[in-house]
C-alpha cells in the first residue's frame, strides 16, 4: 500500500493514520513526528527546525524531501509500503514524491474534510506524548496525571498548539497544502473522506475509500 492522508491540522489525521498503519500492517511515516525527533535528539536538522516549527511556519522543501526520500528507501517500506501523514504539504513537495515513486507511483490520496472551526477546537484540546507522540485531548486524558498509558511519557501540549501558531499553520493549509489537494484530484488519485464523527466511522469511511485499491 502506498497512501498519503492529507487534511486540516486537527482533522485527525493523525490518529486514523495510526489506526490505517494498524489494520494494514504498514508503516506510517509523519513528518512531523520525525521533526520533533529530530528536534528532541538535538540533531543538526533538529537545530535548524526546531524555532520554525514552534512558530507554525513550513520546513523548506530540500530538507523535508531528503528526510522523507531517506525513509522511504528503507527496507520496512520497501517491503510493505507506506502510509504518508504530514507529506506532501506543498505542490513541489507532491512532485518530487511522484519523481521519486516512479511508474508504480502512489495507490490513493485521502483527504480528510473537517470544518475549520471544528480544529480549531480539536487542536487547542490536545495533548501528546512528548515521547511517543500517542494523542490525547482535555477531555480524554490519559488514565494518570498526565502520564502516557502507552509508554510512561510525559503529556504535554504541543508549542505550535497555542492559539497563534494554530492559526498560521491553518491559513498555510489553505494556501499550500489545499493546492496538492487539487493536484492529487486532477491525477485522479483523490478520496476526499466527511472527517467528522467517531474515530471508527471514520476510519470505516477511509476503508471504504480503499476498497479495490489495496488489498
Ligand atoms: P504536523 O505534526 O504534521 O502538524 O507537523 C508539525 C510541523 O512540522 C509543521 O507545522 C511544520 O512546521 C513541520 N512539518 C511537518 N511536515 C512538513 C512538511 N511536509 N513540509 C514542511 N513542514 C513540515
Amino acid at each position: 500500500m502506498r497512501l498519503v492522508v492529507l487534511g486540516r491540522q486537527g482533522s485527525g489525521k493523525g490518529t486514523q493514520c495510526v489506526l490505517l498503519s494498524r489494520y494494514y500492517a504498514v508503516p506510517h511515516i509523519s513528518t512531523g513526528d520525525m521533526l520533533r525527533s529530530a528536534v528532541k535528539a538535538g540533531t543538526p536538522i533538529g537545530l535548524k527546525v526546531r524555532e520554525i516549527i514552534g512558530r507554525g511556519a513550513l520546513i523548506p522543501d530540500d530538507i523535508v524531501t531528503d528526510m522523507v526520500f531517506n525513509r522511504l528507501m528503507e527496507g520496512d517500506v520497501r517491503n510493505l509500503g507506506f502510509i504518508l501523514d504530514g507529506f506532501p504539504r506543498t505542490v513541489a513537495q507532491a512532485e518530487a514524491l511522484e519523481q521519486m515513486l516512479g511508474e508504480s507511483g502512489l495507490d490513493r490520496a485521502v483527504e480528510l474534510d473537517v470544518p475549520s472551526e471544528l480544529t480549531i477546537r480539536r487542536l487547542t484540546a490536545r495533548r501528546v506524548c512528548s515521547d511517543c507522540g500517542a494523542i490525547y485531548s482535555t477531555h480524554k486524558p490519559p488514565k494518570f496525571n498526565w502520564t502516557c498509558d502507552i509508554c510512561g511519557g510525559e503529556v504535554v501540549q504541543r508549542d505550535d498548539d497555542r492559539e497563534e501558531s494554530i492559526r498560521k499553520r491553518l491559513a498555510l493549509y489553505d494556501t499550500e497544502t489545499l493546492p496538492v489537494v487539487q493536484w492529487y484530484e486532477k491525477r485522479s488519485l483523490l478520496s476526499r473522506i466527511t472527517g467528522t464523527g467517531s474515530q471508527s466511522a471514520v476510519l470505516k469511511r477511509i476503508q471504504k475509500a480503499l476498497t479495490g485499491v489495496v488489498p
